[in-house]
């Protein structure tokens, strides 16, 4: 156990390590069930979609804030954009 981290569930972004909100991210979507979450084929669709788009920053859709790889993950969220790319 001496390797293991407590996660704080409380925690804003900025009280985490950069690392630590980006797996904290990742957990959350490999958590997602099954039926919450798209395709692969699908989540990769999406994201080709994103790193096209002029909206995207950084990682974030600029028009909804959101993290595209959290939100593209997500079958009942669609592409905020007005040309609805997804
Ligand atoms: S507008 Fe749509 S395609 Fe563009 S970054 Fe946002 S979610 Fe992705």
């Amino acid at each position: 156990m001496a390797d293991a981290k407590r996660v704080c569930r409380k925690c804003l972004l900025r009280d985490m390590p950069e690392k630590e909100y980006y797996r904290n991210m990742y957990t959350y979507i490999a958590n997602l069930p099954e039926d919450d979450k798209v395709s692969d084929k699908e989540y990769e669709r999406r994201l080709e979609e994103c790193k096209k788009c002029e909206h995207l920053l950084g990682g974030m859709c600029r028009i909804c804030g959101c993290f595209v790889k959290m939100r593209a993950a997500m079958a009942v969220r669609h592409c905020p954009g007005a040309d609805k790319r997804w």
